[in-house]
């Protein structure tokens, strides 16, 4: 029911809502348009002409906003317009009413807090502005024309009460808007924060590939949501040979080169959709999603080969990466640890093999 009133997506239900609130303000017009009619205070034909006016605009504006007519525009809600009409009305029932009118000065500020939220002070201002002026038109007007129901001692009165009530109106609505774009912008800044706090956390700091961790939560990703659906997975669990031989000899910081050159090569040769982390020291992680244990095994070597061809540093040109390699594919009903335990255990044989080479079990 309510899904049918106010439609299904989030921002527009917040569109039709506002549009709904606005509806409401014009059959409040209706309202005591025909309370005035029914103790004699208004004309019966300038009145149903109101009434029929009031309610057309709030079926159309409603109609427009909950069907998505609205939703190119700049100001989707309408806010403006239903501002304009609203306060037009107000001024126009202002001069039907007569001893009526009083409440349509409530209504005019009504309309003006309608723009709080979503206007800039400017326009907040300049609606203010525009409900003096066309009410305070129809004071004129109406004292001139008929100084027997709208004295112009009480137009004065009237016009003053407007301006003092719309200019509490715009000065607080100025107010609550700037509090509240200022609220929007600090939730926007504190969500990129977020965004990227959660990504340093999935992060390594040396090698910039993802930690152990994170990959231990795509990998659980994964089994959940795709192998249960006959998705493959592959896994390969790297470790560079000797690579203790390479701190030893150049230092640690040509370690940590080392690893560097590594990660950037398995960046460069595995696809957007494989996660590649470091798992630990001088181990690395590949998970294949969507690919066969052959599969892994092409993309290993292919990683093998580039590896090989990469001088590290132009202070050790001798030094050149190898690592050997475990390869697995994942089984259906199996945990992630059972099967990262089966390519370690491959690794291992790859290891005892002679080094820089892939086992795949
Ligand atoms: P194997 O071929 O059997 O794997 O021999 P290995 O020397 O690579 O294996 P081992 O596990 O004995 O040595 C790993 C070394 O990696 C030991 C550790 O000091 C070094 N290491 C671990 N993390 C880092 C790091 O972040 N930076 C550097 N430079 N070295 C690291
Ligand atoms: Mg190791
Ligand atoms: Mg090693």
């Amino acid at each position: 029911m309510l899904d049918l009133l106010l439609g299904r997506e989030a921002r527009q239900r917040g569109y039709v809502l506002r549009t709904l609130l606005a509806a409401s303000g014009y059959l409040l017009g209706v309202l005591i348009a025909e309370v005035a009619l029914s103790i004699g205070v208004a004309d019966l034909a300038p009145a149903r002409v109101f009434q029929g006016a009031a309610l057309t605009a709030g079926l159309i504006s409603y109609a427009m906003v909950r069907w998505g007519w609205t939703r190119q525009f700049r100001d989707p809600a309408l806010t403006v317009a239903q501002m304009l009409v609203g306060q037009t009305m107000a001024a126009v029932a202002y001069m039907l009413l007569h001893e009526f009118r009083g409440a349509l000065i409530g209504l005019s500020v009504a309309v003006t807090s309608f723009g709080t939220f979503s206007l800039s002070r400017d326009r907040q201002w300049a609606m203010s502005l525009y409900a003096l002026l066309t009410m305070g038109t129809g004071m004129l007007w109406m004292s001139v024309r008929d100084p027997v129901n709208f004295p112009p001692e009480v137009e004065a009165v009237h016009f003053l009460i407007l301006l003092i009530l719309q200019s509490m109106a715009a000065l607080l609505g100025a107010q609550f808007g700037e509090m509240h774009r200022r609220l929007r912008t600090r939730k926007r800044e504190l969500e990129a924060a977020l965004e990227r706090i959660q990504e340093l956390a999935n992060r390594d700091s040396l090698t910039g590939l993802y930690n152990r961790r994170h990959a231990q939560e795509m990998a659980d990703h994964h089994v959940h949501l795709k192998v249960r659906h006959g998705r493959a997975l592959a896994i390969a669990l790297i470790d560079l040979d000797h690579f203790k031989r390479v701190n030893d000899e150049h230092g640690h910081a040509m370690g940590d080169q080392v690893l560097q050159t590594f990660a950037q090569q398995a960046r460069q040769v595995t696809r957007d959709a494989d996660i590649v982390a470091r798992w630990g020291g001088e181990e690395f992680l590949i998970l294949m999603p969507d690919t066969s244990a052959d599969g892994a095994r092409l993309l290993v070597e292919r990683l093998r080969e580039a590896v090989s061809g990469v001088r590290v540093s132009e202070v050790a040109p001798e030094l050149r990466i190898t690592f050997s390699a475990g390869i697995t594919a994942y089984q259906p009903g199996e945990t992630t640890d059972e099967a990262v335990h089966r390519a370690d255990e491959a690794l291992y044989e790859a290891k005892s093999a002679g080094r820089n080479r892939s086992v795949v079990v």
